[in-house]
């Protein structure tokens, strides 16, 4: 079965064939970071207005590299929600406007399922049931996974999500946008046991990161107001290590409540090295396993929705032609 899938729910055009979920064929991303650091973040109407001029290319380009042309494909997918409604909206169509002329499957992505599939496209023998922590720029969230396409939502974040403090806390120390990848870096320079910066640990498996975010703040404007110079280094490491230390902590808690042998990373937090390291090395001592997608898979692509739709389709589980964008969808009905 061979899918194309198209992702533009947020500032990542992106384009990907798909065979059984497993094999990509291509997967190209066309990132419009370079447009939107001059806000300091994503503009929503700037976004929609690239996506609409990328969005053709990207396609042809994805099935070039795939070696394919439009009648060689078995199913169209597409990111229906969550995300920028105007921004969704130009892949649906797009991908309404493919499945119609050729007579072909829609298929229909929340975007969360395709983080978490991003897991099953380099490991299709993951063992259920499963622990998935997904950590991205809007959500935090810690899934059980029962079965494909079977998740019970165990906890989130009541404010800020894990990949919108890095965001926000590299704009205070003047890091650019995106601001995870900054804080990494700069994190490698300095000491993580620097600052000790409060950690939230709320009942049940709900996360908070703005008491965190509000400190580095204030960390910051009492050192500067006695003149006293900044380790940006030691900020960023020990504020890295806050995060990870609480979503860990956490993420385990949950695999030993539902007697989950394993855990899976999604979303572009995922990508965090210190994060990866310290999952890893706290799960083994537990006897438990962790996977998470190479980077590339972690942050947002075409090929993650290619998988999730894979098996969708399996389920039979097809989007008509009325098909519209939803931009609060949730993961799990509420
Ligand atoms: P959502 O998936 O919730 O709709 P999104 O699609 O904007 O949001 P993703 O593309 O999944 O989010 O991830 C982007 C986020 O991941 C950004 O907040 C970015 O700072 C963060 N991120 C990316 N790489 C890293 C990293 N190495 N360390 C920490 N955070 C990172
Ligand atoms: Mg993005
Ligand atoms: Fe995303």
């Amino acid at each position: 079965i061979k899918i194309l899938a198209i992702e533009t729910s947020c500032d990542e055009t992106s384009a990907a064939v798909v065979v059984d979920g497993l094999e990509v064929l291509s997967n190209i991303i066309s990132s419009q970071v370079d447009l939107h650091r001059k806000f300091g973040g994503v503009v929503p109407e700037v976004a929609s207005r690239k996506h609409l001029e990328l969005i053709n290319h990207v396609i042809q380009e994805a099935l070039a590299q795939a070696g394919l042309k439009f009648d060689d494909l078995d199913g169209v997918a597409v990111t229906q929600g969550p995300g920028l409604v105007g921004a969704l909206l130009v892949g649906v169509a797009a991908a309404k406007a493919i499945a119609f002329a050729l007579e072909i499957p829609l298929i229909a992505v929340n975007h969360l399922e395709g983080h978490i599939y991003a897991n099953f496209l380099v490991r299709p023998d993951l063992p259920f049931p499963l622990i998935c922590l997904v950590v991205s720029g809007g959500h935090t969230d810690l899934v059980l996974i029962r079965h494909h396409g079977d998740y019970q939502l165990l906890g989130s974040t009541r404010d800020d999500a894990a990949g919108e403090a890095f965001d926000k806390v590299a704009r205070v120390l003047e890091l650019g946008y995106p601001g995870g990848p900054a804080i990494e870096r700069l994190a490698r320079e300095g000491n993580e046991e620097a600052i000790d910066f409060p950690r939230a640990h709320l009942e049940g498996f709900d996360f908070s990161f703005s008491g965190l975010k509000t400190a580095v703040l204030q960390y910051l404007n009492r050192l500067r107001q006695k003149g006293e110079k900044v380790n940006l280094a030691d900020v960023a490491a020990s504020f890295q290590k806050a995060v990870v230390d609480v979503l860990v902590d956490k993420t385990l808690q949950a695999a030993r409540t539902y007697d989950c042998p394993a855990i899976i990373l999604a979303g572009g937090v995922a990508a965090n090295g210190r994060l990866r390291s310290a999952l890893v090395s706290r799960a083994r001592r537990e006897g438990l396993e962790v996977f998470y997608p190479p980077p590339v898979l972690c942050t947002d692509n075409a090929a993650m929705i290619g998988c999730a739709a894979y098996y969708k389709f399996l389920r039979g589980d097809l989007a008509p032609l009325t098909l519209n964008a939803v931009p609060g969808l949730p993961l799990v009905a509420p």
